[in-house]
Order: structure tokens, then C-alpha cells, then sequence
């Protein structure tokens, strides 16, 4: 009797089996035999998220991204109730990078989420605040995607990060300090860049351009290693500012900033 039950149980599993497999193997749409698994093996290929701003706005802009041959993953609006748009799937690769690079990465379009902003940028030289509820959007939306990407913090990144020769975007305007505080994106520890910065001002002595290109490169920064300050290194400096020390952005070389290069990891 047990071994006739034994016997019984073992056909009803090899039953169930052969239904599960019937059911996994379908014609796929290519009209071959698909059996769909699911291996362990395999990440994410998202890496990188990139900030922007739109110039236009959300009108213009949800034009422009659907339409025209930019795109993005999402729009965040600047209304006082922002919205959330989804244009690109994150497991597609949006047109929202062009040339630039970060760390080891080239092509950013293939390892990053874009996300526009819908901000004016720079007017007359005054650059337009972006609103708390509109942070807050942001905020949220990029906590969510480094959450389920497990993104590096030093790879939540604005425009002018990646291509410091040809971007300003998101601005001096943008509050990355505040998204710091949040837990998103990379900061420094503000005890020792006060003492790093005390340290270069009683030295009177400025560390050179070999220097600060080296440290602009540690920190995932594409820098010339021409070893003078020239107008590339410049710019590369000015889109370091414009994340790390807003309030001063000109490419100037001062204590505060060698500080910062010095400290931030
Ligand atoms: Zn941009």
C-alpha cells in the first residue's frame, strides 16, 4: 500500500511537471519554441542618474522629448502640485547624455536615467530658483530609482557633470545640498573642509594645476592632464562649483575649493 502510494505521488509530480513546462514553452512572435526561465545572473544596466533642466516649459518641453530626437526617462514639472511624467522606460535607453563620460563610463545614454526638470535656467544672469515642491518630486523620484538600480551616490549627477565643456544644466540653482541631506547623491563632511581650507589660507600656498586635475579626475570628473590651468580645466573647475559650492561658480582656483576637492570622497 505505502509503496503504491509512493509510486502514485511520483506520477502525480512528474504530471505537474510536464503541465508546467507545456505551459512555459510558447511560440514566441519570431514563430520558434520559447522557454522562458529565470536565471539569477544578471544587474541592472542603469549606473548613472542625470539631472537636467528644460529651458522650455512642460508644454514645449513634453513636445520636445516625445517628439524631436532628445528623450528622456522623466519630466518633473514646476507646477505648485508637480507631476511626474514617464516617457522612456527605465530598461530603454533615452537620448538625453550626447558626449560626455563619467569615471570609467563613455556612453551615458546606455548606463543612465535621464531626469528633465522644468526650470528656465540662467535669464539675464539671474538663474531661476527651483520650488520646494518640485525638490520634493525630484527628491522622491530619484531616492526611488537609485533604490531599485542600488546606485553609487557619486553617480547621482547633473548635466554639466558629465560634459563640463558644454553643459550648465541643473544649474548653480539646484539644491544638491539639500538632496545631500536627504540621503541622495554625494557630499563632503563640512568640519574638514573648514580645516582643509584654514590649512591652504595659512600656508598661502595653493596647491597647481597637476593637482587639482588629478583630484578633478578622482572624483569621476573628464579633465585634460595638460598641467596648466587652461580654459578646458576651467570649465571642468566652474561645473565642480556649481555642484559642490553653488554660490561661487567662476573657475577660480581659491582655498575654498581646492578644500572641497581635497575632502570630498
Ligand atoms: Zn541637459
Amino acid at each position: 500500500m505505502l509503496r503504491y502510494m509512493f509510486y502514485n505521488h511520483r506520477l502525480l509530480l512528474t504530471l505537474i511537471f510536464a503541465v508546467v513546462l507545456s505551459a512555459c514553452a510558447n511560440r514566441a512572435p519570431g514563430g520558434y519554441k520559447l522557454v522562458k526561465l529565470n536565471s539569477e545572473n544578471h544587474n541592472s544596466r542603469v549606473k548613472i542618474i542625470v539631472l537636467h533642466y528644460t529651458v522650455s516649459n512642460t508644454a514645449r518641453s513634453l513636445n520636445i522629448l516625445t517628439t524631436g530626437e532628445v528623450s528622456s526617462h522623466y519630466l518633473v514639472t514646476n507646477d505648485p502640485s508637480p507631476k511626474v511624467y514617464r516617457l522612456v522606460d527605465e530598461n530603454r535607453r533615452a537620448w538625453h547624455a550626447g558626449v560626455g563620460s563619467w569615471y570609467k563610463y563613455y556612453d551615458i545614454n546606455s548606463v543612465s536615467v535621464g531626469i528633465e526638470i522644468v526650470n528656465k535656467g540662467p535669464t539675464n544672469g539671474d538663474w531661476e530658483p527651483y520650488g520646494d515642491e518640485q525638490i520634493n518630486a525630484v527628491a522622491k523620484l530619484v531616492k526611488d530609482i537609485a533604490r531599485r538600480h542600488n546606485i553609487d551616490p557619486k553617480n547621482i549627477v547633473g548635466h554639466s557633470d558629465i560634459a563640463p565643456q558644454r553643459k550648465q544644466d541643473p544649474g548653480p540653482a539646484f539644491p544638491w545640498q539639500q538632496l545631500a541631506k536627504q540621503g541622495i547623491g554625494r557630499w563632503y563632511n563640512e568640519d574638514a573642509v573648514r580645516q582643509a581650507e584654514l590649512r591652504f589660507l595659512e600656508s598661502d600656498n595653493l596647491p597647481d594645476a597637476e593637482w587639482i586635475q588629478s583630484q578633478l579626475r578622482r572624483l569621476g570628473y573628464a579633465t585634460p592632464s595638460s598641467g596648466v590651468l587652461d580654459k578646458e580645466t576651467v570649465n571642468v573647475l566652474r561645473a565642480f562649483q556649481m555642484h559642490y559650492r553653488p554660490e561661487l561658480h567662476d573657475g577660480t582656483p581659491d582655498a575654498r575649493t581646492m578644500a572641497i576637492l581635497e575632502v570630498l570622497p
